[in-house]
Order: C-alpha cells, then sequence, then structure tokens
C-alpha cells in the first residue's frame, strides 16, 4: 500500500463522513439526544435486485431507494447511475437531501436512489428496458410517486431516464391526474420545466454571485473584489461543472485555467474555452488531443495546482486526505456531493480555506425541481395567465411617458432598448431563473447569519447543518414526535 493508499483508507466512509459533519453542528445546540438520533439517522433503505433478459441472457442488476428523512412528503432526491453505487452512497446522499431541502426551503424529506451500472455499457434501447424495470419495481412500492418520492436526475441519468420513469408510472397509474409530478427533470415536452437541465450549475453560479456580494465573507478566504479574473479549477465537466464553467467563464470574467476530466486533465493560463472542451468531449470521448492548453495526464494534480477557486463538480471523496494538505485555492465551491471528505474538510479549515458547503452550493436542481414539481400539479406553465396582462399594463407606462415626451416638447428620449427590455413580460425561463436567485440568495443569508453569529461556528459548513438541523427538529417537534 502506498502513502496515498494509506491515507485514503483512513477516511470515514461516505456515510460516516455525513454524520460526523452533522455530529459537529449538533455539538453546538441543544437538542434533546433522542431527537439528534433520529434526524441523524436514515429511516429506510430499499435494495431491489432484478433481472432483465439483454442480449440473449438474463443479468441481474442491483438498485437502491433510500428514504433519509420523511419528516415532509414527498421525500425528494435524484436516482443515478454507476458503478459506485452501494449502500452506503444512497443514504448518505439521502442524508445530504434532507439537510439540502431544509436549506433552500422546498418542502420535501430526503431521499435518492442508485443503480449500480455502467450505463455506457448499454445502448438505447437496452437503457430503456432497463430503466423502466427498475422504475416498475420503485413505482409498485410507491418509491415513485408525487405525493410520497419524487426522484430526479443525478449523475448518470438525465431527462431521458426521467421521461422513461414517468411514462412507466403514468402507465401503472392510469387514473392519477398528477402523475407527471412522480419525477422532476424530464424534458420539456413531458412535462418539463425550462433551465431544470442547467439549474445546478446555475445554482453554483448563483451561490458565488451572493458570496462576493459580502466582501467581509470574501475577505476570510483571502481573497478579494468580485468574480472577474478569478482564476478558477474545474474537476469534472458533466452537467454541472460544465454549466458552472460555462456561465461564470462568459457572464462573470472568470478564468477556468484548468479541467480535471476522467481521462486527465487541461490547463490553459489564459483560460479554456468551455463549449470548445465541451464539444470536444462529447465527441472523443474524453480531453486528450484538444488542441488548447497543456494536457496532463494525472489529472487530479491539476487541483493542487494554485488558484482562486476550486469548483469540485463530479463525485464523493476527491479532496480527501491523501490531497488536502496540497491544495492551494482559497475558496471551494462543493457543485457535487461529498467532494470533501471529514478529514479533508478539517486541514482545509485549519488552512485558513473556506468551503462553501454541498448542500447550499449544488441546491439549483433541486430547487428548480420544486418549481416543476408545482407546475406539473398546477397543470399550467408559468406565467401563462400574467405574461400577456404585464406586458398590457408595462405599455401603458411606456404610452404615458411618451406622451409627457411629446406634449412638454422637452425633446427628451428614452434609453436605447429600454422600451424592448420593460415591455417584456416574464417568461417561464426567467421565472425560474428569478426563483432560483432569490432561493440561493437567503438560503445564504440564512447560513451566513449563523457563520457570523457565534464563535464557535467556524465554517459555512457546520453554519448550514445549523440551519438545516434546526428546520428539521421544527418540523418534527410540530409533528409532536
Ligand atoms: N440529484 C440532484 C441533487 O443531488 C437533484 C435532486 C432533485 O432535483 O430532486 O440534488
Amino acid at each position: 500500500m502506498n502513502i496515498q493508499e494509506s491515507a485514503i483508507s483512513q477516511e470515514p466512509t461516505f456515510r460516516q463522513s455525513v454524520d460526523l459533519m452533522f455530529n459537529r453542528a449538533v455539538a453546538l445546540m441543544d437538542l434533546p439526544p433522542g431527537l439528534e438520533e433520529k434526524i441523524r439517522v436514515c429511516n429506510a433503505t430499499y435494495t431491489v435486485r432484478f433481472g432483465v433478459r439483454l442480449r440473449g441472457q438474463i443479468t441481474t442488476f442491483t438498485g437502491y431507494r433510500s428514504v433519509h428523512s420523511d419528516h415532509m412528503e414527498p421525500v425528494k432526491g435524484g436516482i443515478r447511475f454507476a458503478m459506485a453505487v452501494n449502500q452506503d452512497e444512497v443514504e448518505a446522499l439521502a442524508a445530504l437531501m434532507t439537510y439540502k431541502c431544509a436549506l433552500v426551503e422546498t418542502p420535501f424529506g430526503g431521499s435518492k436512489g442508485g443503480l449500480r451500472i455502467d450505463p455506457r455499457e448499454y445502448d438505447e434501447h437496452e437503457l430503456e428496458l432497463i430503466t423502466r424495470r427498475f422504475a416498475y419495481e420503485l413505482i409498485k412500492r410507491d418509491m415513485i410517486n408525487p405525493a410520497q418520492n419524487v426522484p430526479a436526475p443525478d449523475m448518470g441519468t438525465s431527462e431521458r431516464e426521467m421521461a422513461w420513469m414517468a411514462d412507466q408510472y403514468a402507465r401503472m397509474n392510469t387514473t392519477d391526474i398528477n402523475s407527471r409530478a412522480c419525477v422532476t427533470g424530464k424534458p420539456l415536452n413531458s412535462g418539463g420545466i425550462s433551465g431544470r437541465v442547467e439549474a445546478t450549475g446555475r445554482g453554483v453560479q448563483y451561490a458565488l454571485r451572493e458570496f462576493f456580494r459580502h466582501p467581509e465573507d470574501v475577505a476570510k478566504s483571502g481573497l478579494e473584489g468580485s468574480l472577474e479574473g478569478k482564476r478558477v479549477v474545474v474537476q469534472g465537466l458533466g452537467n454541472v461543472g460544465f454549466h458552472a464553467a460555462k456561465f461564470l467563464s462568459e457572464e462573470d470574467g472568470a478564468i477556468i485555467t484548468g479541467i480535471v476530466e476522467r481521462d486527465g486533465g487541461l490547463w490553459r493560463d489564459e483560460g479554456l474555452d468551455i463549449d470548445g472542451v465541451h464539444d470536444w468531449i462529447s465527441r472523443h470521448g474524453g480531453v486528450a488531443g484538444y488542441p488548447e492548453g497543456t494536457h496532463v495526464a494525472d489529472g487530479n494534480l491539476l487541483m493542487e495546482e494554485p488558484c482562486d477557486i476550486l469548483i469540485p463538480a463530479a463525485v464523493e471523496g476527491v479532496i480527501n486526505l491523501a490531497n488536502a494538505e496540497n491544495i492551494k485555492a482559497r475558496l471551494i465551491i462543493e457543485a457535487a456531493n461529498g467532494p470533501v471528505t471529514y478529514g479533508a474538510d478539517e486541514i482545509l479549515r485549519n488552512k485558513g480555506v473556506v468551503i462553501i458547503p454541498d448542500m447550499y452550493a449544488n441546491a439549483g436542481g433541486v430547487t428548480v425541481s420544486y418549481f416543476e414539481w408545482v407546475k406539473n400539479l398546477s397543470h399550467i406553465r408559468f406565467g401563462r395567465m400574467q405574461r400577456r396582462q404585464e406586458e398590457a399594463r408595462h405599455q401603458l407606462v411606456v404610452d404615458e411617458l411618451e406622451r409627457l415626451v411629446t406634449v412638454t416638447n422637452s425633446g427628451l428620449t428614452l434609453s436605447p432598448g429600454f422600451k424592448d427590455k420593460y415591455l417584456r413580460g416574464a417568461d417561464e425561463l426567467e421565472l425560474v431563473r428569478s426563483g432560483l436567485d432569490d432561493t440561493m440568495r437567503i438560503a445564504y443569508q440564512s447560513m451566513r447569519e449563523k457563520w457570523h453569529s457565534r464563535e464557535e461556528v467556524q465554517d459555512l459548513r457546520v453554519a448550514a447543518y445549523l440551519v438545516a438541523i434546526e428546520r428539521v427538529a421544527a418540523s418534527y417537534r410540530a409533528k409532536g414526535l
């Protein structure tokens, strides 16, 4: 065993890591021990093994759906398709969903699912058979249900799988008028909502923008100013990493100097073109051979390069006891769930690195999922009733302004572009963005209030847990538990 492997072997499991983080926060609270235990534990985990006939033989798959807390129903959380899926992982992820939903005030308990599969090994038709069969197993036990348990995409799944699951549910529940609300992250034409695909990445952008609105917080990380010109390394250019990197570089002036992918990393001091790299990966399966920048075979080493902001956006545990000491970023924003292990978190905290924790940083996904669920239950697109009425009222103001300009003969004119911008009523996408932005701002403010409230609250992670646990506890208390 080399030094790296032995360092990693001292790590707790993902589930233990989440519990240890929970314990740090709960030690600062005054909860009755029974309630503390009730909140910490995972309520139930269902394991299913099912066979699908593929290529002339039966293949057995193992899947999970874990419910961490049903203090609010439905419970919510993605379903991931990956070979690394196991009970410990889904339980850790389900727990994070509970805290995440509480922190951003989406009215759900926490759940998570997973299927042990390498989706790249199957063609689309096979994947559909497997997904529908897994969905069937979950639906018949109410583990996919608009009122009880509402999955969403996660690693290895996307709109496509959600559409199959929603259709499977509809076939098995032909009289359920709310069947579309049984899963979120669906394509638009199957009851999805505009802006859901990029929601998690967009949420990372809004989270960073809000962080940089508070110079006092920025100073804690040793950084200053705004996002403009900040040097960023992104680990994982999947859906979340790609959108976060794209928006930060195109809209906020951040410079993406490093990208870490499965087959190595790319580095370019002047910044990488995110669309270009993304396009290359989809055509060639990896970053190798990309014409711009330098290719590094051991991509993970790029996380240790000097930069301002590090965005781990793929899997758990990538910043661990083996590399935490070498991390030079001043700010880490956890776009993935659990990318920093418990031990690494402590090392980084002692180094003064500020970590914007997963349960907040990547909550954009579940936030927009919430909007989608509400849209499905209300059976109407956001903005459909108000948009033209809003435009008509704005038209009144513009007409009046123009009349005043004419009658007063003042020679004043409206600014170019004002009319177009002001007259246009908000469509669904704009409303989704506005709702997401508001959610991310308010949740950050509730965290920072805790962060600055007491000496013992040293970091944003503990602050986030405090806010979340207080809310879950209040909900249990209200139920008389
Ligand atoms: N899988 C995402 C997460 O981990 C989204 C969950 C959801 O939208 O329910 O937060």
